[in-house]
């Protein structure tokens, strides 16, 4: 039996009653991703597996459960592994964006796997590793990479249902996409949000994550999901927006005032984002932005930019 975390929602799947589900795993802080599925009648799409073969097998008996139509296209909105370590469980066609599937090639779960089993030796990084990551198993994840890749926008269909699957890329990761569904009036949208959640910026630049959050606000949809947290609205969209638009802000004054990247990340007062777990991950964001805004000496090594979080996650413990 999986463990979730207490949170505002509950675990598992949510119908929308055209066809349209998510799979949701609470408390959507690390590793703790959302799928989504798309059916007209026997035919189905899913968005997203999970961070192991575990955690998918749930997910996959879940939705299962939920609808007999059977899975032909499995889409991955972005590389991150909480979104594409479970594809080994799958047989059908793997799509994703060609940055996407580029960037999974470097970002593989054995890697993860090695750092679990060193952490423990490793003080306080390993220590936040764990903090992270310990509900995972990394070891028997059959990854499969993806088999189609696309730029700009393709479009598929399940039965009759038209899927526009949408390139805003690069903002969270190198290749992120959004999954529309136009008759379902659903967007699933990757890590383009995180909700109750804070949201973390791989690679940017700020404007291209602001700029997707201003599509899925124009856009003529009623449910939206994501990537990690509860079923949203356009009201979760803004905030996340106002969100990015605050630390880029906050960043921008702090570097043009010569403040270094760490400083300023421990600096940025997140009162009205209190509520969302991982705060720390104002570290990753600040860094990224830093070196959007020019800086030649900001990290950009995923181990040092962890080094910052446990800092500041041991500081707020
Ligand atoms: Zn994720």
């Amino acid at each position: 039996m999986l463990k979730f975390r207490k949170a505002s929602y509950e675990p598992g799947v949510v119908e929308f009653g055209n066809g349209s589900f998510a799979y949701l795993q609470p408390d959507g802080g690390w590793g703790f991703s959302n799928s989504g599925l798309v059916t007209d009648g026997k035919d189905a799409l899913l968005v997203d597996t999970m961070f192991d073969v575990p955690h998918t097998r749930a997910m996959l008996e879940s939705f299962a459960r939920a609808s007999d139509a059977r899975i032909g296209m499995l889409v991955n909105t972005h590389r991150n592994g909480d979104h594409c370590y479970g594809n080994g469980c799958l047989d059908c066609e793997i799509i994703a964006t060609a940055r996407a599937a580029e960037e999974m090639k470097h970002e593989t779960p054995r890697g993860i796997a090695r750092l679990m089993k060193e952490a423990p030796g490793m003080g306080l990084l390993g220590e936040y590793f764990i903090h992270c990551f310990q509900d995972f198993d990394f070891d028997d994840t059959n990854f499969r990479a993806p088999d189609t890749t696309f730029t700009g926008t393709l479009t598929r269909h399940v039965g009759s249902k038209r899927v526009d699957l949408i390139e805003v890329g690069p903002a969270h990761t190198g290749g992120d996409a959004l999954i529309h569904v136009p008759a379902d009036r659903t967007v699933f949208t990757g890590d383009m949000l995180f909700i109750e959640g804070t949201p973390i910026m791989w690679n940017g630049p700020v404007g291209n994550w602001i700029k997707a959050c201003e599509q899925i606000e124009a856009m003529d949809v009623e449910t939206i999901v994501p990537g990690h947290g509860p079923v949203t609205d356009k009201n979760g969209v803004r905030r996340v927006r106002e969100y990015l638009t605050y630390i880029r802000d906050e960043a921008k004054k702090r570097y043009d005032g010569g403040m270094g990247a760490f400083e300023a990340a421990r600096s940025i007062a997140l009162d009205d984002y209190a509520g969302w777990c991982d705060a720390e991950r104002i570290a990753v964001n600040t860094a990224t932005l830093y070196r959007e805004f020019g800086s030649k000496d900001t990290p950009s090594d995923v181990g040092t930019l962890f080094g910052w979080m446990a800092q500041i996650w041991k500081d707020k413990k």
